[in-house]
């Protein structure tokens, strides 16, 4: 690894890099990311050094691209709200707590990237391993050799079939019983600490999001999960009904009554999630008839919607 036109983290040339008041690198694996240059460089500091911890990183952020997520400022310190070239502010410690510890993880984590590489559950999937075609990242190996051994350990488990290795490619398809895992996966929401948070992304909504909903989820122990459209590539519609089906519960603010809040709590309602109702006291009269009936918290602030929105929850998720 390490040529200067090659990608930071997965050490691939097909990569480019954009060098302006920081480095905008595009992986074909680890997708768009920048690392930020001058004063603000994280790029010197030994966790990023660190071969062990590039494999790890690249392999996050991997997955991440698979999920169809947009792109991420590594940096030394979490802070979403200040955007670098407006891409939100992760730390490098962070996601490198994101991979996997546990066997199981491995296991299920890898089978969710394998699902998101074809569009139709029996279509071969093709995986190459070289110095510059990183296959093994949707697998979290390290090398060719782990890769070949999850490979086998997944063909041993009827997880997967026909596994053949072509070159520098490996071809084989998910069997039923991995895509009723994956499936399973995707819905398991039992010891989920997610709450999905459904509401209008406006900027005058910022301030009870980050000062109401966001610590009052915090602060009875859940992690409040919302999804912006413009922090993805596509697929939002698949990855929003995904990430209602992992939460525990859903908190719907209909302020402005957007219709895609009315459809997710909708949808959780049906999936049998607790949903809990928001809205502005200003904006209360305007609220569906259809809808009207269920118990809403009303607010005046952002410190009014975190009082009642912590009590609310919890009073009734258990
Ligand atoms: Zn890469």
């Amino acid at each position: 690894m390490g040529s200067n036109n090659n990608c930071f983290f997965c050490g691939s040339s097909k990569c480019t890099i954009r060098e302006t008041v920081s480095k905008n690198y595009e992986c074909k694996y680890c997708g768009t990311y920048i690392l930020p240059t001058g004063p603000m460089a994280i790029s010197k500091t030994p966790e990023i050094e660190n071969d062990g911890n590039k494999f790890k990183i690249a392999c996050v952020l991997n997955e991440r691209r698979l999920k169809g997520l947009g792109g991420i400022a590594l940096s030394d310190m979490t802070n979403k709200e200040n955007k670098v070239c407006g891409y939100p502010q992760i730390s490098a410690a962070d996601i490198l707590d994101e991979f996997p510890k546990k066997a199981n993880d491995f296991l299920n984590r890898t089978l969710l990237n394998l699902s998101r590489l074809v569009s139709r559950p029996f279509a071969e999937i093709k995986l190459s391993i070289s110095s510059n075609e990183k296959g093994n990242l949707s697998l979290f190996a390290v090398d060719t050799g782990e890769f070949i051994a999850f490979i086998k350990e997944l063909e041993a488990q009827d997880l997967i079939r026909n596994s053949s290795f072509a070159g520098i490619k490996m071809c084989f398809t998910l069997t039923s019983k991995s895509w009723e895992m994956i499936d399973n996966l995707k819905n398991s929401a039992i010891d989920s600490k997610q709450a999905f948070v459904a509401m209008w992304f406006d900027k005058s909504m910022d301030s009870y999001y980050e000062e109401g909903i966001k610590k009052a989820v915090e602060e009875a122990g859940y992690i409040p999960r919302r999804i912006d459209s413009k922090d993805f590539n596509g697929k939002i519609c698949d990855e929003i009904i995904a990430e209602i089906k992992r939460s525990k519960f859903l908190i719907s603010d209909f302020t402005e009554q957007r219709g895609g809040v009315y459809f997710e709590a909708g949808y959780a309602m049906g999936q049998g999630k607790p949903v809990v109702f928001a809205v502005k006291s200003s904006d209360i009269d305007n609220l569906h008839f259809d809808t009207r009936q269920y118990n809403h918290i009303t607010y005046d602030s952002p410190e009014d919607l975190r009082n009642k929105l912590y009590n609310r929850i919890c009073a009734t998720i258990v």
